[in-house]
């Protein structure tokens, strides 16, 4: 689309404070935001690994009091929420803010645990399309995993257990008024889980980078994010405790986020890999690594250019070959890397059965992200990546 029949509606980000330490800066954003107490919301893994203890020891140096509520669970559901916000029963709230501290999980219950202790009542009731009240308390995000960009938005993916469907928490009062970004908090992230979130990053960047809806300032953006996760993801997997490969990680999955919330959002593989993780939990980043690569390749055919400058990121591009081959080296070198880090399954070995598929297509269809897909594809043509992958 040309620029020049573009609108671009690009809103604040949090206040961003990136760097290795930078959870020292945490009690002066407490204070600047006029509170006294923070609600950590973190989850027992995090307390295990001692970063949960790490915060509140800088909290209670400068004085500032704090309370725990570990009980954020992958998923996390209603009853979380609900969990999280009785701990602030019977405090002063005008006092309280609310620290995020772990993955996408920790982030989402926190958003709603927010809401929740402001506006009370069923927390269906948070859903991003329902008007509420009052805000929420003020948030300070502190991501421990290189992936969802979660700090950078105002939605929680929140579960109800009595339907087992998944809904949207938030409001504009929800988005993190900071993020703290300090890479030595996700040194500990196990290989697994470092794969899964940094292919997650590449994806974001790739389907933001063809979306229908790109615009130059998610371009320059998500072309740098594909240069630093095609370059550092693999030396984060090997070696979890080289501090660049976490700070370039952890910067680009910040980053990307800032690409894609001026409006190009996700395509395809988000759509295949939402109903994939709805159908059988399977790991957002795992489906997504599955297929990413084949997703290129139907895409490319509408739009090779996107991906053929994804290839120049990666370092795979030749300037005497077409934009066609150029994007197909970059499928191959998503393929690659997603091997390389343990994220390629057949999707067979995750529970995708024949019966299934039908499903799977259909979900994927109904996705809203499929919308800024650069092709619109039919049932047959998600069922071919699909089944390519089984
Ligand atoms: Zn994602």
């Amino acid at each position: 689309m040309l620029l020049s029949d573009q609108t671009l509606n690009i809103t604040p980000p949090p206040h961003l404070i990136f760097g290795v330490n930078a959870i020292r800066h945490l009690p002066e954003q407490i204070k600047l935001l006029g509170r006294t107490r923070a609600l950590i919301v973190t989850d027992a893994g995090l307390v295990r690994a001692g970063l949960a203890q790490k915060v509140q020891a800088v909290l209670s140096e400068a004085k500032i009091e704090s309370l725990n509520f570990e009980g954020v669970q992958p998923n996390p559901t209603i009853d979380n929420i609900t969990a999280g916000s009785a701990c602030l029963s019977g405090l002063d709230l005008d006092q309280i803010v609310v620290v995020a501290l772990g993955g996408g999980s920790s982030m989402d219950t926190a958003k709603g645990i927010a809401l929740h202790a402001t506006n009370g009542g069923e927390v269906v009731n948070l859903d991003y399309r329902v008007s509420l009240p009052f805000p929420a308390l003020p948030i300070i995000a502190i991501p421990t995993t290189a992936g969802t960009g979660s700090e950078q938005n105002s939605y929680g993916v929140i579960t109800n257990p009595h339907t087992q469907r998944r809904f949207y928490v938030g409001n504009d009062s929800a988005q993190p008024k900071v993020a703290i970004l300090d890479p030595e908090l996700t040194i500990k992230l196990p290989p697994a889980a470092t794969a899964a979130t940094g292919m997650d990053v590449l994806s974001h960047a790739l389907e933001s980078l063809a979306s229908r809806n790109a615009n130059p300032y998610a371009d320059a953006i998500n072309l740098e994010v594909i240069h630093k996760v095609t370059h550092w993801l693999p030396l984060a997997y090997a070696d979890g405790t080289q501090l660049e490969a976490r700070a370039q990680m952890l910067l680009a999955s910040s980053m990307v986020a800032l690409a894609y919330r001026s409006g190009t959002g996700m395509g395809l593989a988000h759509a295949i890999g939402h109903a994939l993780g709805g159908r059988l939990n399977v790991a957002h980043g795992m489906a997504l690594s599955i297929v990413l690569g084949d997703v290129i390749r139907f895409n490319l055919a509408a739009n090779a250019l996107p991906y053929a400058r994804a290839a120049w990121a990666m370092g795979v591009a030749d300037p005497a070959r077409s934009a066609i081959e150029n994007a197909e080296a970059a499928a191959a070198t998503v393929d690659g890397l997603a091997q390389v880090v343990g994220m390629k399954r057949p999707l067979a070995s995750l529970g995708v059965t024949s019966d299934v598929i039908d499903l799977l297509v259909t979900d994927a269809l109904e996705d809203v992200v499929l919308y800024n897909n650069p092709i619109q594809p039919t049932a047959e043509q998600v069922r071919a990546i699909i089944v390519k992958n089984c």
